[in-house]
């Protein structure tokens, strides 16, 4: 049989790092077994459903390189299917009429709470008569529909990373709503246990892998197949990412979506890789830097861990720095450009690409995320710098203002300045000056980027040169310290 998994995100918001690490599982397996990986937008929750998400959602798998095989299937196309699956419930008397109003609930609810039970719906409209029905219609209740749970039904299945799993019917809450308020007769809008099951039929899926948090719908759901007529597929529950301290992800935990994650500066090989590891150890001798198609190959949910997978960012960059490190220059460029953009940078791509590039050179070795290169390369693109304290206080020696009139005035005219050229004037400068090296290269730096740190000193001197910027921040580095003094 062929295997098909889904994924199969809700549009609430941005797509979520632990649906992401999701769709990797699932993706992973069906490139695994050669199957289909189709991918299904809940959207069936009116009120928090947006298409800006489901946007985000379809940019971020493809730009995790993601691709799948079916779909996007939009469950607000497919409620006629979902209407008719609670008809077949309804006739074969599984499924029946619930006027409960919120506030009987309510009662309900703080009585049990009084008595120290779990909360759950007793039932009590399972039986109504034809009458009892007639009665509330009458009296203007709006009925929804619940799914017969039966208390002594035990649910078994065996999970392909938890292994045997094992609930009581009494556990689920007594019967569930399957559909919202409707006058009796027609049917209201399905909710999600049903619709999650009439597409998982429909669409013939044979491995449900979803995170465990969705470990308690899988007995209800069990149930349905039952209902409807249909075999289960396989359950697969995966663990939870985990904060720092021990609790799952969420939004308070600062940067939880993938495009956040993007505009951090994280590539995506980088990311897939990361998330991959996030709850499945690689198999020995592939080591921990991998492409999706080489884990594909691997791929067994016996190395899926059953604890819950701990977010770490120490791992997460040192992954992303080695991905980096593997760019090529051009490639690096390329990802470069759009956030030097995005930060108010002027450069033209055309003229300025030679420069550019060597920009890129001298800041690659330095990065761990490509948002680094915004204030990393931020001297390269303004024509003046300031002084930071340590510059100033570098600026400030007795020696920095003879050190900067020098080179200012031996300053090569040429339009391209050599390595040669560059250590030559230094070398000249210090015996000129009479100082250590060390002196002079910390006063150019100084004078040239406003700070004592940074890149290579020489290649950063050279792009400068190429940009004629190197004369007027020696002259404005020195009229600084002449002003001070
Ligand atoms: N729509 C559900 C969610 O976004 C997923 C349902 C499932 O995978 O069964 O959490």
């Amino acid at each position: 049989m062929t295997v098909r998994v889904r994924l199969a995100p809700s549009p609430t918001g941005n797509l979520h790092i632990g649906t992401a690490r999701t769709a990797v599982f699932n993706w992973l397996y069906a490139r695994h077994r050669g199957g289909k990986f189709i991918l299904r937008i809940e959207d069936t929750d009116r009120e928090r459903s947006r298409p800006e998400y489901t946007e985000n959602i379809l940019e971020g798998l493809q730009w995790l390189g993601l691709a799948w095989d079916e779909g996007p299937y939009f469950q607000s196309d497919r409620l006629d299917l979902y209407r008719q699956a609670i008809q077949t419930l309804l006739d074969k008397g599984l499924a029946y009429y619930c006027y409960c109003t919120p506030e009987e609930l309510d009662a309900l609810r703080s009585e049990q709470k009084a008595k120290g039970l779990a909360p759950r719906y007793d039932n009590r409209h399972r039986h109504l008569t034809p009458e009892e029905q007639a009665a509330f219609d009458a009296a203007g209740r709006i009925p929804v529909i619940r799914f017969k749970i039966e208390d002594d039904r035990q649910i078994e299945w065996q999970d392909l990373v938890r292994g045997r799993v094992s609930w009581q019917g009494a556990d689920l809450g007594g019967d569930m709503v399957i559909a919202r308020a409707a006058p009796r007769g027609e049917i209201g809008y399905p909710l999600y246990n049903l619709v999650v099951v009439v597409d998982d039929i429909a669409m013939g899926i044979t491995d449900v892998i979803r995170g465990e948090d969705h470990i308690g719908n899988t007995p209800k759901q069990i149930l349905l197949y039952e209902a409807l007529g249909a075999t289960p597929p396989n359950f697969a529950h995966t663990p939870l990412i985990l904060n720092s301290a021990g609790q799952k992800l969420s939004k308070r935990d600062g940067v939880t979506s993938i495009s956040d994650f993007r505009a951090m500066g994280y590539l995506a090989p980088a990311l897939v890789n990361y998330m991959t590891l996030l709850g499945w150890s690689p198999p020995e001798g592939i080591g921990e830097l991998f492409t999706l198609d080489l884990a594909a190959k691997h791929f067994s949910f016996e190395r899926i861990n059953k604890a819950g997978a701990r977010f770490d960012w120490d791992k997460l960059n040192w992954l992303n720095r080695q991905y980096i490190q593997q760019l090529e220059p051009e490639e690096l460029l390329a990802e470069l450009i759009p956030l030097w953009q995005r930060a108010g940078y002027a450069f033209e791509e055309g003229s300025d690409r030679p420069w550019l590039l060597d920009l890129t050179q001298l800041l690659q070795p330095g990065l761990n995320t490509l948002k680094e290169a915004i204030d990393q390369g931020a001297v390269f693109f303004v024509p003046s710098v300031t002084f930071d304290a340590e510059a100033m206080a570098q600026l400030s020696q007795p020696q920095s203002a003879t050190i900067l009139t020098y080179l200012l005035e031996h300053l090569p005219s040429e339009p391209t300045l050599t390595v040669e050229m560059g250590q030559h004037l230094i070398q000249q400068a210090t015996k000129a000056v009479g100082v250590k090296k060390g002196a002079t290269m910390r006063s150019l730096r100084a004078a040239l980027t406003g700070a004592v740190h940074g890149p290579d000193l020489m290649a950063t001197w050279q792009i400068l040169h190429q940009r004629g910027w190197d004369q007027p921040r020696l002259a404005a580095a020195l009229k600084q310290v002449q002003t001070a003094s």
